[in-house]
């Protein structure tokens, strides 16, 4: 075990060599930003080290998992992170419908498990900045997770950035520096302060400690079913780093001999934002473009973890399917009237793709709800979908 509180190393997945956790900082240092870091622990002997912690484990969040993590609780910020609900759904679906609601992180998205984990590290390492590029629940997730803490949070933001994404994390007390330009130039400009500096850099697909924290959502709906592996996971894709990190978890379950098989995963992107799909079907990486899809969450020109991404859905014999932006709204007045989550149209994708994807599926499906419905009002208003009398249900109509 070293100092992170337990053991790994860092595998690159563009040229396969490895480091130990001192001797790269967040990324392969021969392949820079195409070379993102696999965590890899000893799994053979961390099974009952593993289930050892899950009893032993006061409550139901990540931290119960720290076996296969790089920090321990005993850095991490206070607020209760992970734990959210897995609903079983019966209705008149084809198959067991689950639906994993990670909206109900303390900052409302799956993003508080990695910001958590990036808190955590920070603390270990003694660093007293953050930062990060985004404008999103990434940024609203450092923001919280590090606000009553001794470590000063910093946002990079597109000068563009709509002002009410702004307000959340400004509401947590963070720096927000504008940056002209979009994402990619709040990106760079994040990065080069973190190394002017010394801050640490929390922003996705340039730490690839990212993955370890948002991998727990895996364990947990394994854990909620009774170590049981689901047949089908839903998961929204933007950036790629959450079904990447989902493919990890099911994956490092797997090695560990606490599951036996994998599920497939299912990648859901917006039509207006369509990278991995297209480079799915393709089979190579073809020219990004700009996206165009109102789901901001999942709106990207290039995917940073598209490496990890696109393994995710390949190593599971899973796909990448797209759904329209009409389709992305009008599953988040379906969801929310069917069950009472109201996800974000970045989340809601998810439950789109399963509405078109339904009776393709055999055994049990699981969605996975990234963030919550009320961290962006304005779009769902704006998008006119409210004052229909009547949705089209033509999300189920297509099959
Ligand atoms: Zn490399």
């Amino acid at each position: 075990m070293n100092s992170y509180g337990s053991s790994f190393t860092l595998r690159c997945l563009h040229c396969d060599v490895e480091y130990l956790p001192e001797q790269v900082s967040y990324y392969c240092p021969d392949c820079e930003l195409d070379g993102a870091l696999d965590l890899v622990y000893d799994y053979a002997q961390l099974g009952d080290r593993f289930l050892q912690g899950v009893r032993s484990s006061a409550h139901f969040d990540m931290w119960r998992y720290a076996s296969v993590l790089p920090a321990s609780s005993e850095f991490a910020p206070q607020l209760r992170t992970g734990g959210s609900p897995l609903y079983k759904f019966t209705g008149k679906g084809p198959v067991p419908l689950f639906l994993k609601d990670d909206s109900r992180n303390p900052s409302g998205s799956l993003k508080d498990r990695a910001s958590a984990l990036a808190i955590a590290l920070a603390a270990r390492m003694g660093v007293q900045t953050i930062a990060a590029a985004s404008t999103g629940n990434a940024a609203a997730a450092l923001a919280c997770m590090s606000a009553g803490s001794s470590i000063r949070c910093v946002i990079f933001a597109p000068s563009s950035a709509a002002r009410e994404k702004l307000a959340q994390i400004r509401a947590f007390g963070a720096t927000v520096v504008e940056v002209a330009g979009g994402y990619d130039e709040a990106f760079a400009a994040c990065h080069a302060a973190c190394k002017e500096h010394g801050w640490y850099n929390r922003s996705t697909g340039i730490n690839s400690y990212m993955s370890e924290g948002k991998k727990t959502v895996a364990f947990e709906i394994c854990e909620q079913m009774d170590w049981c592996v689901p047949d089908t996971v839903f998961v929204p894709v933007g950036n790629g780093c959450i079904v990447g990190a989902v493919f990890k978890g099911f994956h490092e379950l797997k090695r560990m001999g606490i599951t036996d098989r994998m599920p497939k995963i299912i990648g859901v992107q917006a039509s207006g934002s369509d990278y991995l799909y297209r480079a799915w079907r393709a089979g190579q990486w073809t020219p990004a473009s700009a996206p165009t899809s109102l789901a901001s969450s999942i709106s990207v020109a290039l995917p940073r973890d598209r490496m990890k991404a696109l393994r995710a859905v390949t190593a599971t014999d899973g796909e990448f399917i797209v759904v329209s932006d009409d389709e992305i709204f009008e599953a988040v007045l379906l969801l929310a009237r069917r069950t009472g989550v109201f996800a974000e149209p970045g989340a809601a994708a998810a439950y789109a793709g399963y509405l078109k994807r339904a009776s393709r599926c055999n055994g049990s499906a699981v969605i996975l709800i990234t963030g919550s419905g009320l961290k962006d009002v304005a779009t769902l208003v704006k998008s006119g979908i409210l004052d229909k009398q009547k949705l089209t249900g033509y999300c189920e109509a297509q099959g």
